[in-house]
């Protein structure tokens, strides 16, 4: 598909007490590409994911995502837009305790009628993909950290977003854990998935073919690695 899947045009978000979170933020991402959003703490990342998640709407300018302008969309269709369009994998992985992984991953397709059966099917094949397909049965409290982030990386994926949203993924792992998370990201990028990884460190922005980086509620830069270095 061609176009933009993320397209933020002067966006800003304020929050009671006059806190600017974000500033007047133009940003583009492109189906399958693989960025970073990266700044220390306070700079607006996490403001910047709620928005390009439909979490939360901009106080100001024009949010469209995988074609919609959010602004337009009621608020039914913007968790439908959610639940189907937009995957997101979270530090903390949010898995039920005591659930199947293959349940787990399977609830990630609830909102997009897909009959039982299939769902089992292709959380099965999402757990395949993510070198998990021996682990079906197993409850996330029998899984070590990276295995649980890989569950949640397949029930992100489970319904093919169009954008997946990793906020902080690899930031309760080890770092050999945290390495095949990455892997699994840069796997799904390869075929063709749209990821936007959040993250405030640097060694994991500078890994990621684009990086946009955040202070003070605003992109300072925006660079892309190229076959001859950093554009
Ligand atoms: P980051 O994810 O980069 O740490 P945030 O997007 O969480 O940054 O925060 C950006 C700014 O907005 C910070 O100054 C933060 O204190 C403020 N902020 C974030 N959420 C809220 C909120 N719900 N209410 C008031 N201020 C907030």
């Amino acid at each position: 598909m061609s176009g933009d899947v993320v397209v933020l045009d002067q966006v800003g978000k304020r929050y009671a007490g006059d806190v600017v979170a974000l500033a007047d933020v133009s940003l583009r991402i492109g189906y399958g590409e693989l960025v970073a959003i990266v700044g220390p703490s306070g700079s607006g990342k996490s403001t910047m994911l709620n928005v390009i998640g439909t979490l939360d709407r901009p106080t100001s300018g024009t949010v469209v995502i995988d074609g919609h302008d959010v602004a337009r969309l009621s608020d039914r269709r913007l968790s439908a837009l959610r639940a189907t369009r937009i995957g997101f994998v979270f530090q903390q992985f949010h898995l039920a305790p005591g659930v199947p992984v293959v349940d787990n991953v399977a609830d990630g397709l609830l909102y997009a009628g897909v009959p039982r059966r299939e769902r089992r099917r292709r959380a099965e094949a999402a757990l395949d993909r993510v070198g998990l397909g021996h682990r079906l049965g197993h409850r996330p409290h029998q899984l070590s950290g990276g295995e649980r982030q890989r569950v949640a990386v397949a029930r992100a994926v489970v319904g093919e977003p169009a954008v997946l949203l990793a906020d902080e993924p690899t930031g309760n792992l080890d770092t050999g854990s945290g390495a095949a998370v990455l892997d699994l990201l840069y796997d799904l990028h390869r075929a063709g998935t749209t990821v936007v990884v959040i993250t405030h460190d640097r060694e994991i922005a500078e890994a990621l073919p684009r990086q946009v980086r955040m202070r003070d509620g605003r992109i300072r830069t925006d660079s892309r690695l190229t076959s001859s270095g950093v554009s």
